[in-house]
């Protein structure tokens, strides 16, 4: 079943119900993200926060197929659900930096020093303006540099992974306790170098967002065969746990066709809830927001929320 942004609007369905209350109309819904938007004001169940710090790596070698996006909203919206969440902007053009609202500009503390010069993750990020509960790893463009300064350096795939278990809010409730991050996002720049590889080496979620275009299929081989490789050799723990569809046009036969052909292939893999391509969604940036604060009652915010909510809700994979 694929779930579009015109089903959200036709209402709930019934394990919906039972999260939503009877409130759940698609206008009381946007009210809802509206408040909790703006006012952080918590209504309805909140969620359940996973037992130990998800590690999840936002990857597809392909540019422009919406992993800078799914990233910050689906981190926006799960902070926003009440979690703790930290996004590591492992992109040198540093848009999910930008999208979240922090500083990137050569010169502050970032993904660089992290990775590079073995600096504590914790010293490096920073609280994301608009969003309580979301901290940010921002990258700046001397990460460029970092794919080939990375090659001489001893340990160069796990140098990431170090860090992310290195910092003090990472780790189970056991270990850590109620600071602890509940999810640990990190976008990945648009190919499978040395720095890809390192998420995939950090994580043991991968969550592969696929434009629902003609092409979208192709390329994936390439990156599943990454991350098989990357589980014989480097982290056996790496799992795609999460597939979403993005930038869906429920109009055309063809976003629709690639839907189908991406659950043939991925089943459960693949989230309900497909993201519609928005005007919205693409502006926010421009103000330096995620949607989820920019426009919280717009249907790419309330569909990146539901995302975030169904991703919470599978849990990790075991
Ligand atoms: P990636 O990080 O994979 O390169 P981005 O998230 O940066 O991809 O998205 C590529 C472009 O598509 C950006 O300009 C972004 O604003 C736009 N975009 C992404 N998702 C949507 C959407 N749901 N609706 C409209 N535009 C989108
Ligand atoms: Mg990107």
């Amino acid at each position: 079943m694929v779930r579009t942004a015109g089903d959200l609007a036709d209402g709930p369905t019934e394990t919906e119900d039972q999260q939503y209350g009877d409130h759940s109309t698609p206008l009381a819904r946007a009210a809802e993200h509206i408040l909790r938007a703006r006012h952080g004001v918590q209504l309805g169940p909140t969620l359940h926060r996973p037992e130990a710090t998800r590690v999840v790596v936002v990857a597809n070698q392909k540019g422009g197929v919406g992993k800078t996006t799914s990233t910050v909203n689906v981190a926006a919206g799960l902070a926003q659900l009440g979690q703790r969440v930290l996004v590591i902007d492992l992109d040198p053009q540093g848009n999910a930096s930008t999208a979240l609202g922090v500083d990137h500009r050569r010169g502050v503390p970032s993904t660089y020093d992290a990775v590079v010069e073995g600096a504590p993750l914790a010293e490096v990020s920073v609280p994301c303006p608009d969003v309580d509960g979301l901290m940010v790893v921002p990258a700046t463009i001397d990460l460029a540099g970092a794919e080939i300064e990375l090659v001489s350096v001893v340990a160069r795939e796990s140098r990431l992974a170090k860090a992310i278990k290195g910092h003090p809010l990472v780790g189970s409730a056991a270990e850590v306790g109620d600071e602890r991050f509940d999810y640990v996002f990190i976008d990945c720049p648009p190919s499978l170098g040395l720095l890809t590889l390192n998420a995939l080496v950090a994580g043991e979620e991968m969550m592969i967002p696929i434009q629902a275009e003609y092409y979208a299929l192709e390329g994936l081989g390439q990156l599943l065969e990454t991350v098989e490789m990357v589980r014989q050799h480097l982290n056996p723990r790496l799992n795609v746990s999460t597939i979403m569809v993005t930038m869906y046009d429920a109009r055309t036969r063809l976003a629709f066709g690639v839907a189908e052909e991406v659950r043939e292939h991925f089943g459960d893999q693949v989230l309900k809830t497909t993201v519609p391509r928005s005007v919205r969604v693409s502006e926010a940036p421009s103000y330096g927001q995620t949607v989820m604060t920019y426009d919280p009652g717009s249907t790419g915010a309330l569909c990146y929320l539901e995302a975030a909510r169904e991703i919470a809700t599978k849990g990790a994979p075991s």
